[in-house]
Parts: structure tokens; C-alpha cells; sequence
């Protein structure tokens, strides 16, 4: 075993995917030394996020990690969202970012190993970034006066580092989170297969397709060079081929018929959703980024953007606290906190809304609907919500009340179809909900005083 002290690093970054490589660029721009160990040679195929909302594009361009003149994957300007109810056929519902105040850029779609492969081949050429790739964060031990320090294990020699910060950007089952004694909630709520289809019939091109159904959510959009993924959710318990088969009931029938015509060629790709909550970000002179720091249900594909702005409140807070990492850190506890309890509970509303089967879900759903198709105002807050772009609970709180409004409009075909008595359980909740929201909104308001 060899040591090396204070001196060489000042920050250790374990995991090389996307929030590792966007810590490593942002806090290489203060003047710091960072090195990012990273398990994984050669990061083969998997299943994971590709869509990036566009302030996760503006902060990666920022960064420096990719340009605007590398033709990378696909464009993309927003949702198309096929309701469950509408039927084959309908229409989706376009939620558009150009719809947002002021916004000109659009979102993109990266394959996810281009993408990590890119971002971690781009930032090993910064000026003080290092890369130790096929290395890993193998043990953490906490020292009075140093706080942890960590064991790395690269071509079978472990190494102690003793670094000013260490930041845990190894993923969603982070063993780093573990190993500092962070404990966290998980739920697991489905699986995800995923695989890839020629795009030539894909729906609503340059959009984020997203089809709603009860056997769960699924996805599809142009990953570039003719190319489209395509995503079925299978709930906990379900048969995955049953699964695929309702899910693409609600595909147009050139596109599902390609879909069909890959299924049966191959194995899809896996994966699977989690929403994990840890107890905290930050421990001593430990903090965790991206899907370590927590994660929710993809429905709103913001992982990476969430990824890149933790980058950039862990880079704020360090100069604005003038580098006194413990400043930072408790800065970046709370603000990141705040933007992670916006994009989870907006994950979870949406995700309830759509997939459960009760009355009140399904009057929160045709309210959601209709708030989008009767409201230029409504798609561009739920978009900015959505896209991360606007991080505010107060806003979610808002924009879930005047959601509920539209209750009212459906009046009418609820008591129609002698439903009048679930319209009103569902409003009950409604204003339960939104008053939990504001309470929420507040509470954080307080803690952060
Ligand atoms: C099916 C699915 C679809 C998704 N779709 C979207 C989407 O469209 N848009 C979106 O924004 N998000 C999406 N997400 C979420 C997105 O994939 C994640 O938020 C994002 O990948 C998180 O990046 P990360 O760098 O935090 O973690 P990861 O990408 O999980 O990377 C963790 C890294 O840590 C390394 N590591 C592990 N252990 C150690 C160790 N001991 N020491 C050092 N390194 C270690 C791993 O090798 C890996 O490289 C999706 C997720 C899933 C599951």
C-alpha cells in the first residue's frame, strides 16, 4: 500500500459518468486539482439516460464538455405526450421548450455510452484533471482532523488519499453513500427494457415521445444516424413480454411493426427504476452528486440536467464561500436539496397521476391534459418545471392548484357519466395535495433560514 498526501489532489471524484466528469469541469475551473477514478474500461451498452433538457445542454456547452459545432446524437424540442385514454390514433400533446419565456435553445438526445465515454474523454484533457480509469473508491475512514480519507484500488495497488473533498458521483447504488454510513430510502418501482429501432416511422420527430398506459410509461425519440430508442416500462410483479404487448397497442402501426420486427431479432436492453432518497448529501468533507445524491422515476428524463447543475451549485458555493469547503458543502446541502425535492415530487405526482387506476388519479390526469391544451401559460411553467429550469417547490405548489382548476371545466362530463361523487373525492384530494405542496414550499423556506 501506497500514500500519498495532501499535495497532489485536492478533490477525488469517484465515478467517471456524467456528474463525475461535470464535477471534475466545474471545480477544475476554481483552480482545483481533481481526480476522477472510474471503474469502468470501457463503459459497453447499457440502459440509461440520453435526453438532456436544454439547461443541461447550456451547462455541458459552459463546461466545455461538448460544442456546438460537434454533431452529436439528435436534436430535441420538447414532449409529445399520448394520453392513455385518447386511443390509437389520437394525436399526442406537444410541449414544446420553445414555449418558455425566452428560451431559443433546444434539448438533445446523446446515446448514453457516446455520451459517457464523451464527457469523460473531453474533461481527462483539462488542465488539472486526472483520469485513473479501471480504479476504484474501495474503502472510506474517517480521521479526527482530516475527516475521510479515501482507499483507492488501481492495478491492484490501493492507495490512501487524503484530499480537501471527495465526491461521491458513483451512481444511483453509490457504495461510496454506504461506506461514509449515509443511509438512504429506496423504492424500486419497475424495470425498464430498451431498445433500438430505425427511425424512419417514429412519431413526432425532434420530439421525446412518451405514451401513457397503465402497464407503465413508455418512450421514444431520435438518438441520431437514423436511429430511434425505444423504452417499455414493466410495473413490479408484471410479464414483460404481456407488458411490451400493451404498451405497443398505443404505438402507430409502421412503428410498431419495426419495433416488433427488433424484438424479435435480439435481447433488449435492462434496467431499473428506482427513487432513492439518502438522508443527507454531505457528510464531513464527503458530498454526493447526481443519481448518488438521489434519484426519482424517469418520466421527467432530468437525471443528467440534475447532474450537471449539481456541478454548478457545488462550483458557486465553493467561490462564494471564497473555497472554505465547509461553507460550501452546507451551502450545496441545502440547495441541492431543494432542487432534488422539486424534480422528485414532480416525478412522483405525474407518475401516480398517470399509472394509478383510481378515480381521483384519473380526474388529476384529464386535469393535467387539460391544463396543457387549454394553456399557452400552463405548458411553459409545467415545461420549466419539467426541464428543471425552474427549481422553485413554490412553483410546483402553484402550478398543481391551478392544475386542480381545471376540475371545474370537467365538471360537466364527470356528472354525465353519474361520476359526480368521485369528482369530488378527487377534488378533496386535489386540495389536500396542494395544500401539502405549500406546506412543503414553506417548510424548506424556514429550514433554509
Ligand atoms: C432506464 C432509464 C432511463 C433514463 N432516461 C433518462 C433520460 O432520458 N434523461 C435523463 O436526464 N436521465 C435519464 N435517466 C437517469 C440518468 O441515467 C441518470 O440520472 C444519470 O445517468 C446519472 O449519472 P451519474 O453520473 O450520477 O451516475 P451513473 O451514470 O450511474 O454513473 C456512476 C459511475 O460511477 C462508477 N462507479 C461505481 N462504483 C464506483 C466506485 N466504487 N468508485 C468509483 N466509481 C464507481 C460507475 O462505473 C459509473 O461510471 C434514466 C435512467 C434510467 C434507469
Amino acid at each position: 500500500m501506497s500514500s500519498i498526501e495532501l499535495g497532489e489532489w485536492d478533490v477525488l471524484i469517484a465515478g467517471g459518468s456524467v456528474a463525475g466528469s461535470a464535477a471534475a469541469a466545474a471545480l477544475s475551473g476554481l483552480g482545483l486539482r481533481v481526480l476522477i477514478v472510474e471503474p469502468d474500461p470501457d463503459p459497453g451498452r447499457r440502459l440509461a439516460g440520453e435526453l438532456i433538457h436544454p439547461p443541461g445542454i447550456d451547462g455541458l456547452l459552459e463546461l466545455g464538455l461538448i460544442h456546438d459545432d460537434v454533431p452529436q446524437g439528435s436534436v430535441v424540442n420538447g414532449f409529445a405526450i399520448f394520453p392513455f385514454n385518447d386511443g390509437e390514433g389520437a394525436p399526442a400533446t406537444l410541449l414544446p421548450y420553445g414555449e418558455i419565456h425566452g428560451r431559443q435553445r433546444c434539448g438533445r438526445v446523446i446515446e448514453h455510452t457516446l455520451l459517457k465515454s464523451h464527457l469523460l474523454e473531453t474533461v481527462r484533457g483539462f488542465e488539472r484533471v486526472s483520469v485513473w480509469l479501471g480504479a476504484r473508491v474501495t474503502g472510506m475512514e474517517h480521521e479526527d482532523g482530516k475527516g475521510y480519507v479515501a482507499t483507492v484500488t488501481h492495478e491492484g495497488t490501493e492507495t490512501r488519499m487524503e484530499v480537501r473533498l471527495i465526491i461521491g458521483a458513483d451512481g444511483p447504488m453509490s457504495q461510496l453513500r454506504k461506506m461514509v454510513g449515509i443511509s438512504h430510502e429506496t423504492q424500486r418501482y419497475s424495470g425498464m427494457i430498451g431498445l433500438e429501432v430505425e427511425d424512419t416511422h417514429l412519431p413526432n420527430p425532434g420530439y421525446g415521445n412518451i405514451f401513457l398506459n397503465p402497464a407503465g410509461v413508455s418512450y421514444a425519440y431520435g438518438i441520431g444516424g437514423g436511429r430511434a430508442r425505444v423504452m417499455f416500462e414493466v410495473l413490479k410483479g408484471a410479464d414483460s413480454k404481456e407488458s411490451i404487448r400493451d404498451h405497443l397497442r398505443l404505438f402507430p402501426a409502421p412503428f410498431r411493426g419495426d419495433i416488433e420486427a427488433v424484438l424479435a431479432q435480439g435481447k433488449p436492453l435492462a434496467a431499473a427504476n428506482y427513487c432513492i432518497v439518502p438522508e443527507a448529501s454531505v457528510k464531513a468533507n464527503v458530498a454526493l452528486v447526481g443519481d448518488a445524491r438521489g434519484c426519482c422515476h424517469p418520466l421527467t428524463a432530468s437525471g443528467i440536467t440534475a447532474a450537471v447543475k449539481d456541478a454548478f451549485v457545488m462550483r458557486d458555493a465553493l467561490q462564494a464561500t471564497g473555497l472554505n469547503f465547509e461553507a460550501a458543502l452546507k451551502r450545496y446541502s441545502v440547495q441541492c436539496g431543494r432542487l432534488q425535492l422539486t424534480r422528485r415530487t414532480l416525478a412522483e405526482e405525474l407518475r401516480e397521476a398517470f399509472l394509478a387506476q383510481t378515480p381521483e388519479a384519473e380526474l388529476l390526469s384529464q386535469c393535467i391534459f387539460s391544463y396543457w391544451r387549454n394553456s399557452p401559460k400552463g405548458r411553459q411553467a409545467s415545461m420549466a418545471l419539467l426541464s428543471t429550469l425552474d427549481s422553485s417547490i413554490f412553483s410546483l405548489a402553484s402550478q398543481y392548484t391551478l392544475v386542480g382548476l381545471q376540475a371545474f371545466r370537467l365538471l360537466p362530463q364527470w356528472l354525465g357519466a353519474k361520476m359526480g361523487g368521485d369528482w369530488f373525492r378527487g377534488v378533496a384530494q386535489l386540495v389536500s395535495k396542494s395544500l401539502k405542496f405549500q406546506q412543503d414550499a414553506l417548510n424548506q423556506a424556514l429550514r433554509a433560514k
